[in-house]
């Protein structure tokens, strides 16, 4: 069994990710999440690689595009955090059970 100190985060990045491509799909369906690169809704601009980290862009731009600073909106913040938290929290059950 790993880590706990590896485990959890992982768990946490694992979920944020995976919220987050289902906040994707939500709003623009299955084509438009497998289509290309993620993009600013209001700009179209292609987002850089430290603005697709989960949670974490959300907080570091305030909620904002970088760019034309348009309001990203709460549901895809709300869509990795619960994410995060389901993963984190499954992998916390399975190292409880496991002793
Ligand atoms: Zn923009």
């Amino acid at each position: 069994m790993p880590s706990p100190l590896l485990l959890v985060p992982l768990g946490v990045a694992l979920g944020a990710a995976v919220g987050s491509f289902g906040g994707v799909v939500a709003s623009r369906g299955w084509r438009g999440a497998l289509r290309g690169r993620s993009y600013c809704d209001s700009c179209r601009r292609p987002l850089r690689w430290f603005e697709l980290i989960p949670v974490v862009s959300f907080i570091a731009l305030g909620g904002r595009c970088g760019t034309c600073g348009a309001r990203l909106g709460y549901r895809l913040l709300a869509y990795e955090t619960v994410g995060a938290l389901s993963v984190a929290l499954a992998c916390v059950a399975v190292l409880v059970r496991s002793g």
